[in-house]
């Protein structure tokens, strides 16, 4: 008996180099699902129709990615807490009643690989993210759910670091300040949310603030983005780490969510850290 292919994808713009459909294409030949998985180059203007009519045409799955992030909650017919609190939707799910909903899997991606790939330990940890763009906001929950001691967002802008502490402080203890007031007592872990490593600057925090029991972790990954791991490494941290982990647990997330199964992601992480000559 054969079941019928169902299509899913990413609409994103650029798009081309997404690893989103590699990293599905995996996932569907191991859990042996009927899945069709495209990139789709969608511009700002068209987004919200070219959503709909995916949706209208049989399409039963879409990953958001930038920049349609925000645009994606007003084409979400539901939304989850998670994606409620980021203000961002990156996975949009037909589901039976014909509803859209719309969700975020960055934030579980990021706890996972941090948890589960790295063996991280986060719970009365000292955490300092720096930036205070849409991914942070995206993590944002799901990282206080894991009750550090306290979550320092460190933003070029400060007044965007001090609105998110302030947004996220019913759900734990946070700080917003400009990069110069993180402090010089060493961090547990540094998690590098601004797009600073794509152009090759590093955001200006103390140098007090990496230890030799600091673990960085930038969300960027890849050849072209090394800049802040190797800064780390430099400055003698214990562990750099680049967010190719999370790209594949947000996907196994919005995988599971579609199709009900969780896949394998220990193998594909390691042939697209190989493809991406990431650390
Ligand atoms: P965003 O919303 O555009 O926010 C960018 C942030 O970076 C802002 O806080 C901005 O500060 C800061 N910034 C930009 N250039 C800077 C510089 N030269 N020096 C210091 N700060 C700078 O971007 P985003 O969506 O949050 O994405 C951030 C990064 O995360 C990107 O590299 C993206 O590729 C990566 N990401 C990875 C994953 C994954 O799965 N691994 C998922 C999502 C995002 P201001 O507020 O002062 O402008």
């Amino acid at each position: 008996m054969s079941s019928a292919v169902e299509l899913y994808g990413v609409f994103g713009h650029p798009v081309a180099h997404s690893l989103s459909p590699f990293i599905h294409g995996i996932f569907a030949r191991d859990c042996g699902e009927q899945v069709s998985y495209r990139a789709y180059d969608v511009a700002p203007e068209e987004f919200e129709e070219r959503a709909k009519e995916f949706f209208a045409s049989g399409g039963r799955g879409l990953n958001i990615t930038l920049p349609h992030k925000i645009a994606a909650v007003e084409v979400a017919q539901e939304l989850t807490a998670r994606a409620a609190h980021a203000a961002a939707v990156n996975t949009l799910t037909l589901q039976d009643d014909g509803m859209v909903l719309g969700d975020n899997t960055d934030g579980a991606g990021l706890v996972r690989d941090l948890c589960d790939n790295l063996g991280l330990v986060v719970t009365q940890r000292r955490v300092l993210i720096l930036g205070a763009g849409g991914s942070t906001r995206g993590v944002l929950a799901p990282l206080l759910g894991l009750e550090p001691a306290i979550v320092v967002i460190a933003n070029r802008t400060p007044e965007r670091a001090e609105a998110l502490a302030a947004a996220f402080a019913d759900l734990g203890v946070t700080q917003g300040v400009g990069f110069a007031y993180v402090g010089e007592t060493p961090f547990d872990l540094i998690i590098n949310a601004t797009s600073a490593s794509l152009s090759g600057d590093i955001p200006p925090i103390p140098a007090g603030a990496i230890g030799p029991e600091t673990v960085c972790y930038d969300l960027a990954y890849g050849r072209s983005a090394m800049a802040f791991v190797r800064w780390a490494q430099q400055a003698g941290c214990a562990r750099a780490v680049q967010g190719l982990g999370m790209l594949v647990e947000q996907a196994a997330e919005s995988f599971q969510l579609w199709r009900g199964v969780r896949p394998e992601t220990a193998h594909v992480l390691a042939a697209l850290k190989e493809r991406v000559g990431s650390l």
